[in-house]
């Protein structure tokens, strides 16, 4: 714990975020159980605790009441959590809209241990280069605009009908196994449409969540294909999926999720972008 310069929070708000995972992590647990034929890639989902614009007091808190990965949006906020919380054990994960000039910034950051958000083949080389030859190699996701929404960024998903080996997303997957030494392609990531999250919540079939893991079991056979034998993408040969917020993780763990990025659900409510005062 030696070098944090931050205090954690009052031992009231400590209480209520140690309450809130506990409830997040058994309905997690209880959602995974609900998904009995799928092969997760891990034994357990990871649980994401998403810390965008809540003060690192909060997730020393959370860290000490053993939560390990942390999800932040902003590449600044990031940048000053990470230097204000030198934890050797806690993992970082980029879930922010990721522009490539951002690249050698993030790259830079300690216990920075995956970007979700990699759409482009110009964001993959940047974080390639960047990251230093003593750290291991960095974990990739491929963003998938699974609801199509022209608000939401991510690659068009894979569709059987259509040529899979020639889909964009297909091609930036072999790029990054191919040109990027220092990354490592884990897997697919979604936000999917509200309206789909409100079906969710009312436990019917989320399309953009089906339509992720089609997406993942396409994409990883033609990786296969492209690589036979290689072990440098996926977690023995199958790629993770990232899917499921505060309100529809529970119906992403049931769809197959590996990673679940849970903000509102642990820290409550978020200040508006701007508001906030991140680094205090
Ligand atoms: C903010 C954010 C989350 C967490 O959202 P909640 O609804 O607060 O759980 C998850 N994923 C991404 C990409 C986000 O931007």
């Amino acid at each position: 714990m030696s070098s944090t310069t931050v205090s954690l929070p009052s031992a009231e708000r400590a209480a209520e975020l140690r309450e809130s995972l506990k409830e997040v992590r058994a309905r997690v647990s209880a959602a995974q159980a609900q998904s009995p034929t799928h092969e997760r890639v891990a034994p357990a989902a990871t649980l994401v605790a998403v810390s965008k614009l809540k003060p690192a007091a909060d997730i020393l808190a959370c860290y000490e009441d053993g939560q390990r990965d942390f999800g932040e949006n902003y590449v600044q906020e990031l940048e000053e959590k990470a230097a204000q919380l030198p934890l050797p054990d806690i993992r970082w994960h980029f879930i922010g809209t990721f522009q490539s000039n951002k690249a050698k910034t993030l790259a830079a950051i300690p216990n920075l241990y995956a970007v979700q958000t990699v759409t482009s083949e110009k964001g993959a080389a940047g974080l390639n280069k960047y990251i230093a030859a003593d750290r291991p190699p960095l974990n990739v996701l491929l963003q998938v605009n699974t609801s199509g929404e022209a608000a939401k960024s991510g690659l068009p998903p894979l569709d059987a009908a259509r040529d899979a080996a020639g889909a964009e997303l297909t091609q930036l997957a072999r790029f990054v196994v191919e040109q990027c030494p220092r990354l490592r392609l884990q897997g697919l990531m979604t936000i999917g449409a509200l309206e789909a999250s409100l079906a969710a919540a009312a436990a019917r079939p989320n399309a953009d969540f089906e339509r992720l893991v089609a997406t993942r079991d396409l994409l990883q056979a033609a990786l296969a294909a492209a690589f036979p034998g290689e072990a440098r993408w996926g977690v023995e040969g199958r790629l993770v999926l990232s899917m499921g917020m505060s309100s529809d993780f529970e119906a992403a763990l049931v769809a197959g999720s590996d990673i679940v990025r849970v903000g509102t659900g642990i820290f409550g409510s978020r200040p508006k972008k701007g508001e906030a005062a991140p680094a205090s």
